[in-house]
């Protein structure tokens, strides 16, 4: 058994790090309250190539792991910035990686590498489905050559960001399957084709993100830019479920060490009744608990990672790795807020943005409830809840 991270994991964390110095707290409050796409950031990172991580070496990525992968996303968050603004291209990688044809991947991977396109959403989410994924209704109809989308997508993020989208879509009715799971399939959508026939709303919702509704209104999608086989869509898509769990387990982490290291020196630092705060157990336990829970929650998103770059079964370790590691960032996130006072209210402190931002990582893209679900029914073998 050995807990450390091998020196090329280490000399990522440091690049990943000096970069981050390049975009300080001020960067990323701008941002925030002019609700922009971090742009300048998400460039800065295409430029050297650390979001083609997971793209295979041939395709000109650096052929990285979900580990290596794991520690860039952590670490922007641990500097203060939120990854969510990029790390879609790692989650959906997976699928256009495994399941694409040779032409795709040969059409797309290189560009992607080079920054001349961005991967960055996914569209999964219907306002009738929930998480009931299964009861999507945009629908896919073959006609030739082409696919003919129609449909609604809610909370579908950086649309307007980004130059591909895979889109998950019903090509067989969900009432004509036995296998509910069977009949969905995934598209690559070329959005700068299909911005006439896609209406794109954004929503106003409490942090900075960039999502939308998205209206598919007879949108054409050339058959040769369907992923796998027809009707195996929602496989493909749960193949990558691991991968991003993993992923925002490692973004929860990096929100947590934030919270705890603000948090420590705030109240190291904070003179109230003739001595710093953090000398009184009411402030200072909160923060060594969340600490201690975030530590713990890193030791089972590294087995988690490992697991997933060996090619071994790891859906138990990658549903837990989120689930606690975004209870914990929660966690870090109050005791700091706590620790803060009434500045942990003022945007200038940061802590009110980032406790907004980490609080979606208990919710999307899995709310926590749903992966309690996946224990219960998977791992401890109890009946299905849902
Ligand atoms: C900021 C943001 C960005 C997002 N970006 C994307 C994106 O880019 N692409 C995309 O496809 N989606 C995206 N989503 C959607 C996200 O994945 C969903 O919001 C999430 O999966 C939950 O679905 P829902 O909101 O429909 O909640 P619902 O399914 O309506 O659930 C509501 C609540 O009920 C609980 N619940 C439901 N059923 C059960 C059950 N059987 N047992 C116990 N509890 C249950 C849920 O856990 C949840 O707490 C985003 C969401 C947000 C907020």
């Amino acid at each position: 058994m050995d807990f450390n991270l091998t020196q090329e994991q280490v000399q990522i964390r440091e690049e990943i790090r000096k970069v981050c110095r390049e975009f300080p707290d001020s960067y990323w409050r701008e941002v925030d309250r002019k609700k922009d796409y971090p742009d300048a950031f998400v460039r800065k990172l295409t430029e050297l190539g650390w979001l083609a991580a997971p793209i295979p070496e041939e395709y000109g990525g650096s052929g990285l792991g979900i580990t290596e992968a794991s520690i860039i996303l952590e670490e922007i968050n641990r500097s203060g910035g939120s990854a969510t603004a990029c790390h879609a291209q790692m989650y959906t990688m997976g699928t256009l990686l495994r399941h694409g044809s040779a032409d795709q991947k040969m059409r797309y991977l290189p560009k992607i590498a080079r920054g001349e396109l961005r991967l960055q959403a996914f569209a999964v989410t219907e306002p009738n489905a929930g998480s009931e994924s299964t009861r999507i209704q945009t629908a896919a109809v073959r006609r030739g050559d082409k696919y003919v989308i129609n449909g609604e997508k809610i909370f579908i993020s950086r649309v307007l960001e980004s130059d591909l989208m895979l889109l998950l879509a019903r090509t067989t009715p969900y009432d004509q399957v036995e296998d509910k799971t069977r009949g969905l399939s995934v598209f690559i959508v070329d959005l700068r084709e299909a911005r006439e026939k896609i209406e794109v709303k954004p929503l106003e919702i409490m942090i900075n993100h960039h999502t939308n509704s998205v209206f598919f209104d007879g949108l054409e999608v050339p058959a040769e830019n369907l992923i796998g086989e027809e009707g195996m869509g929602f496989r493909y898509i749960i193949d990558g479920w691991n991968a991003e769990r993993i992923l925002v387990a490692a973004e929860a982490i990096g929100d947590g060490r934030w919270f705890i290291e603000r948090a420590a020196k705030y109240a190291s630092e904070r003179v109230v009744f003739g001595r710093p705060i953090g000398a009184n157990q009411g402030i200072q336990f909160p923060i060594a608990q969340a600490h201690a829970r975030i530590e713990a929650a890193d030791l089972v998103r590294f087995q988690a990672a490992t697991k997933f770059d060996r090619k071994e079964r790891c859906g138990a370790e990658a549903n837990m790795a989120k689930f606690l590691a975004s209870e914990a960032s929660w966690e870090a996130a109050n005791a700091c807020l706590t620790t803060h006072g009434g500045y942990g209210f003022a945007a200038e402190y940061d802590v009110e943005r980032k406790f907004r931002e980490t609080r979606l990582l208990t919710v999307a893209p899995v709310s926590n409830n749903l992966v309690l679900a996946y224990l219960g029914q998977h791992v401890l073998g109890m009946p299905k809840s849902y």
